[in-house]
């Protein structure tokens, strides 16, 4: 798509688009829900797609909930979809320790909440850190000596509303101390809507501290890496042409759709509207954009 003009949605080019595609890649936040509200017209729009045979597939990069939590709050909001049709950071997170054959006997320190805990619990991980480690504290006092579980080989950073020095410490600590330790990151979004009224401090801060005291970068598992695109794609056995990403963010939807050749589409109902989309898009373009996946009810 680079060098490319975005075009925005239209009758036309709308059922161009749904003839030559086989699954719809949705973001949710921005595109699905905005923090706990529904968007208009989601549930008809998901219901039209899949009446017409296609393949939808859920991505999102806020890792405080597991799958499973995603399965029930898009029940809670009348929208019917599995749990193996939703790939969250959390998951993607599990299943790269997973697919790299992480040893069992080795723990896993979690800056990050309850979503990385359980998919870590449900692949069969030991798990240490999370909301637990949110009370503890460290007095600093002369001869104070701090200590790690020096059977740690990964640490995990995700959003962490209880984010504090004795989790820095814990993971910077396991990171430069254990030999060959891990370092993940579920995502790197710097802000995100955890409510529907305002941005709050994203994952990507929280990332950029535990980089700041090892001085090294992570792996980045949510999107856009080719990690988790490669694991969706294993599991689908779907062409990346006749995919369509739908997101409405650039550096981390859009990007992660393009990066794997798929047709793309952005929407303006979440972070990016359309005068910053226009003194945004330089590098990563679009294929469609458009206000909201409800505008498919219109072109179809
Ligand atoms: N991370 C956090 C903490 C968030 O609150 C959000 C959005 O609400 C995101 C990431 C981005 O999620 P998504 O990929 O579904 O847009
Ligand atoms: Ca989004």
């Amino acid at each position: 798509m680079n060098g490319e003009v975005s075009r925005l949605l239209s009758v036309e080019n709308a059922k161009e688009l749904l003839d030559s595609v086989d699954a719809f890649l949705f973001d949710c936040d921005g595109v699905i829900w905005k923090g706990e509200n529904l968007i208009d017209g989601v549930p008809e729009t998901l219901d039209l797609l899949r009446s017409h045979g296609k393949k939808l597939v859920f991505v999102t990069n806020n890792s405080t909930k597991s799958r499973k939590q995603y399965a029930k709050k898009f029940h809670s909001l009348g929208i019917p979809v599995n749990e193996d049709e939703i790939f969250s950071s959390s998951f993607s997170a599990a299943m790269y320790l997973k697919v790299n054959d992480f040893p069992r006997e080795k723990k896993v320190y979690v800056i990050g909440e309850e979503g990385i805990l359980e998919e870590l619990e449900q692949a069969g991980f030991t798990a240490l850190g999370g909301p637990a480690d949110g009370k503890k504290n460290i007095e600093l006092k002369s001869n104070c000596l701090f200590e790690h579980d020096k059977s740690v080989g990964a640490v995990i950073v995700g959003l962490d509303q209880y984010i504090n020095f004795y989790k820095l410490q814990y993971a910077t600590l396991c990171i430069r101390e254990n030999p060959g330790c891990l370092f993940i990151a579920t995502n790197r979004d710097a802000v995100g809507h955890l409510t529907a009224l305002q941005e709050w401090p994203g994952a990507g801060c929280m990332v950029a501290a535990v980089c700041g005291t090892t001085q090294k970068e992570p792996i980045t598992v949510g999107k856009p890496s080719t990690f988790l695109m490669d694991f969706l794609l294993q599991k689908y056995k779907i062409t990346t042409s006749r995919m369509c990403m739908v997101g409405d963010r650039l550096d981390t939807d859009i990007l992660f759709g393009q990066n794997a050749g798929c047709r793309t589409l952005l929407v303006f109902s979440g972070v990016t509207n359309e005068s910053k989309f226009q003194d945004l898009s330089k590098e990563v373009k679009p294929e469609y954009y458009t206000n909201s996946i409800a505008d498919l009810l219109k072109y179809i």
